[in-house]
């Protein structure tokens, strides 16, 4: 609906002879995706949600013509008339450190000067003239900064596997295929803040010798390809792209490729086999990208958080970004709160933060004032989480503790009402559908997971079948070729490890 408002407000400041006055900017989500569509008016930073178009005409004659707030719009009443709720002072805002999504909802993403404003490309600025790329690489390396997108894998160990290898040719990638159901970090940044993700990619391209980059984006992401291409234009005109950047003889160019909606084209070798043209399958490896990826050449891939996090450590140094987090993740980490929660959406948070603090405080508890019953964290490949977890801090080594994940952000919240069993199934049909058939325990496991799933959410449940599910997930972990079926078996072998009874009550009850 913000396009409608946008129009109204328009309209309205027209009408009122305002439109030299006041500037409407269009910006990014700010991530309070259920008290959208949200506008603040800022000096004040009065932050007014639910809005319709029909209300544009009392926010431009009360708040703009006569400095008046208009109550019924704010997020919460204000208490007294020097106490109106700004962005800020929010709570669903109030824990929440956004780093990777600072831009977001603060600058117009189609305008490159919007971006220069608030310090972009100053980043990109200092790695090109003032250091080496090892240098670049050893910051990012003490910065303690891991990928975003699954693995936590540490990405400046990474980009030392690419630089280190021997090439007259190298490739940078970016993965933006955000497949996960109910996760959408990823298209949040490339809709509002695509320069960030640019910045970050040439970065990431001078520090191992690439001068060439792809963003795999999915093509279901319509918005965020028009204004990643836009930024891409942008970039070019502004000399930030293209040959001898910043005086260097460091030269760069950045293609977008958009997937086909294969969830399987998130693994890196699948996805760099769709860049290639072919069908988008996963490879054997070794050989890894750094060695042979994009067309055999050197390559290296990192999700689009993980980029937009690299020129914050870049310009603030790594001492200064690794003040946030916990020993052994630093930084913050964008989540996207879906299922049973009051507050809907995207949340950037500190490593460490427990998951009370996100459901209760940042997510405003359980719909309905219903009892919180667990949450799947890391999307299809994570796993389940239970009241006892309350209290865990998130970062990517307590999670795996806990039988869960990382992932790249997927939080999905369920209540006293879910049906555990439901959700396993849920998840297990989404990677069943997804599997590229390349490898048979995943092809041939998964299908008969999801087949006795489904007869025991049926109530056709057999004697043996807990005992089969278990041999046949463990198995598909420890033999499948790629991520998605070493994975898949994760939220039935965790929704059996904490709620077992449920599956026993399916399958002996006979109510
Ligand atoms: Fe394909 Fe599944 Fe094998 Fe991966 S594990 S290669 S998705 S069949």
């Amino acid at each position: 609906g913000c396009k409608e408002v946008q129009d109204a407000l328009r309209d309205e400041l027209d009408a009122k002879d305002l439109k030299n006055e006041v500037k409407v900017v269009e910006t990014g989500c700010h991530g309070f995706c259920e008290k959208g569509p949200i506008i603040i008016i800022y000096p004040e930073g009065v932050f007014y949600c639910e809005v319709t178009p029909e209300d544009m005409e009392e926010v431009v004659e009360e708040h703009l013509l006569k400095g008046r707030t208009v109550e019924r719009l704010l997020y919460e009443e204000p208490i007294t008339e020097e106490n109106i709720p700004s962005y800020h002072d929010i709570e669903f805002y109030e824990k929440q450190q956004r780093v990777a999504l600072a831009n977001c909802g603060r600058i117009d993403p189609e305008n490159i000067e919007e971006y220069i404003a608030v310090g972009g490309y100053e980043a990109v600025g200092k790695a090109l003239t003032e250091m080496s790329a090892q240098e670049v690489i050893d910051q990012v390396k003490d910065a303690g900064l891991r990928g975003r997108g699954g693995g936590g894998f540490p990405t400046g160990l990474k980009w030392q596997f690419a630089h280190d290898a021997e090439s007259d040719k190298k490739y940078i990638i970016c993965n933006a295929d955000e497949g996960d159901p109910g996760a959408f970090m990823d298209r949040s940044i490339l809709e509002g803040d695509p320069h960030r993700l640019i910045e970050g990619m040439i970065i990431g391209g001078y520090a191992m010798g690439a001068d060439e980059g792809y963003v795999y984006v999915r093509a279901e992401y319509p918005l965020a390809i028009q204004r990643l291409q836009k930024a891409i234009d942008q970039a070019e005109e502004y000399g930030l792209l293209g040959d001898n950047l910043f005086g260097s003889d460091f030269s760069f160019e950045l293609h977008i490729k958009e997937g086909a909606g294969a969830f399987v084209c998130g693994e890196e070798t699948a996805l760099m086999n769709s860049i290639e043209g072919k069908r988008g399958m996963p490879r054997p490896r070794p050989p890894f990208p750094a060695q042979k990826g994009l067309w055999g050449k050197p390559s290296n891939i990192n999700n689009v958080e993980t980029f937009a996090n690299v020129p914050v450590i870049i310009k603030e140094t790594a001492e200064e970004y690794s003040k946030v987090g916990t020993e052994g993740s630093k930084g913050t980490k964008v989540f996207a709160l879906t299922g049973k929660i009051n507050n809907t959406g995207l949340a950037e948070v500190p490593m460490g933060i427990t998951i009370e603090e996100i459901v209760f405080d940042i997510g405003g508890g359980i719909l309905g004032d219903k009892d919180f019953k667990a949450v799947q964290i890391g999307g299809p490949s994570g796993g389940c989480l239970t009241k006892e977890h309350l209290d865990l801090p998130v970062d990517y080594d307590s999670l795996i503790d806990a039988g869960a994940m990382m992932g790249s952000g997927g939080l999905v919240v369920m209540d006293e009402d879910t049906c555990m069993v439901d959700v396993a199934r849920f998840f297990l049909d989404f990677t069943q559908s997804e599997s590229c058939g390349k490898c048979t325990p995943c092809r041939e496991g998964t299908k008969r997971m999801l087949e006795i799933l489904e007869r025991i959410t049926a109530g056709e449940g057999q004697e043996g079948d807990i005992k089969l599910l278990e041999d046949l997930g463990e198995n598909i972990k420890s033999t499948s070729l790629c991520g998605l079926g070493q994975t898949a078996p994760n939220p039935v072998l965790s929704t059996l490890k904490y709620f077992r009874n449920e599956y026993e009550a399916h399958i002996y009850d006979e109510t």
